[in-house]
């Protein structure tokens, strides 16, 4: 079977999931996304002119089949960049109206909604969040609907809803998907502890990160271990920060360069809606300025302008939403070898068991290996 033809109880569809690959292995849907669509066609719970939220909508399932039958007011809401891209691709690929409403997750709603679609997020403190965002937004007699794959379903995402919204009852379980239909009891906005703060002594260091961003209760210990090594950074004026979560390693390089008197900005990149807020709160925060940094919402380097750039420092990502795999890492690798200048070095934090090294020598003229420990290694690499 095809794995981009995604025949739903309410439309057939062409999906991909973004970045496009070559030999593309997994879908751009699953069977969450069947399970729920199912559900609303047999229930008629959507009509043409219901207004309808969408959360962590990934590569846009939903979207495309809801605008394939006319509802004309989705709002789609997520952490992701990349999935309002993949989401526009998508419905442009099937022809669609792609004047769909892209919410930021830092961004509260405004307005209110008549049935509300839930994919569970990855990370608790995300949809605690997402939950915690939905009071006063629901229309009298709306639904809300969540749903997931039973493995991504402990007992404790049940509690989640039961706190945020309410009892929950549940489908029975379908190609091991299962639907949470929590009962509107209790939609309150609540206390939450996001975002999460920390200092970092060693660092002389203070780090504030959304719910969603990437060791978000304490500094990464690759991360530690990669900043451990800055002094011998070569001197650099364009710096990117790739894949930056709460934007340490950029602030520990503007440091670096300032104490060597270089003059250097520092671009950070993520995809993360949450991650570059954080990243942007942590540089005014360590630097008491926000100039000199840049701020982009990017699919790796793809959206950057053209730069002359220096010097890239990346702790890559190992996953892609529930999806383990190196293609992430490896197209952030080449498309840094793509951007630097002549001479430009690339600086990569990896566990010493991801076989990254002969992928990297293959790309760079040279490949040296800055420091090592029984858990990572740190690359240096030139063009
Ligand atoms: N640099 C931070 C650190 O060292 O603590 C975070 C590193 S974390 C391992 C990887 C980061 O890459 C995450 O913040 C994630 O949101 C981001 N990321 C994942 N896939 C991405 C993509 N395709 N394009 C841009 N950023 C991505």
């Amino acid at each position: 079977m095809s794995t981009e033809t995604f025949t739903s109880a309410v439309a057939t569809t062409r999906l991909q999931r973004l970045p496009l690959q070559n030999q593309q292995s997994l879908r751009a849907w699953d069977a969450a996304d069947e399970l729920l669509l199912k559900h609303i066609a047999s229930q008629q719970l959507v009509q043409a002119n219901s207004k309808v939220l969408l959360i962590n909508d990934h590569f846009g399932a939903l979207s495309v089949n809801l605008a394939a039958v006319n509802v004309a007011n989705i709002s789609h809401w997520g952490d992701s960049y990349i999935s309002q891209l993949a989401t526009t691709h998508n419905l442009q690929a099937n022809q669609l109206d792609t004047s769909l409403h892209y919410l930021s997750s830092v961004a509260p709603l405004t307005e209110s909604y008549d049935l509300i679609l839930i994919k569970l997020a990855k990370v608790t403190a995300l949809l605690e969040t997402q939950l915690n965002g939905l009071a006063a937004h629901l229309n009298d007699g709306g639904n809300i609907i969540a749903a997931g794959m039973c493995k991504h379903m402990p007992m404790s995402t049940y509690k989640v809803f039961e706190r945020f919204i309410g009892s929950t009852n549940t489908s029975k379980a379908e190609k091991k998907a299962r639907l949470i239909f929590p009962k509107v009891e209790q939609l309150q906005k609540q206390e939450l502890p996001y975002p999460i703060s920390f200092t970092e002594p060693s660092l002389d260091l203070s780090l504030s990160n959304h719910a969603n961003v990437f060791s978000k209760e304490s500094l990464d210990i690759g991360a530690r271990f990669f900043i451990d090594q800055f002094q011998q950074l070569p001197a650099a004026q364009n710096i990117i920060d790739l894949g930056c979560g709460n934007g340490v390693l950029g602030i520990i390089a503007k440091r670096i360069m300032q104490q060597n008197r270089i003059d250097s900005h520092i671009h950070f990149v993520d995809e993360s809606f949450m991650a570059i807020a954080s990243a942007q709160q942590n540089y005014q925060q360590a630097h008491q300025q926000s100039k000199d940094a840049s701020f982009y919402h990017s699919e790796c380097l793809s959206q950057l302008p053209d730069l002359p750039v220096d010097l890239i420092l990346c702790n890559p990502p190992f996953h892609q939403q529930h999806s383990t795999g190196d293609y992430i890492a490896k197209r952030m690798f080449s498309q840094s070898y793509e951007r630097l200048k002549p001479q430009g070095q690339l600086w990569v934090v990896a566990n010493r068991h991801l076989p990254y090294a002969p992928y990297l020598k293959n790309i760079f003229s040279r490949c040296n290996t800055i420091a090592k420990n029984n858990k990572f290694v740190i690359y240096q690499l030139v063009k």
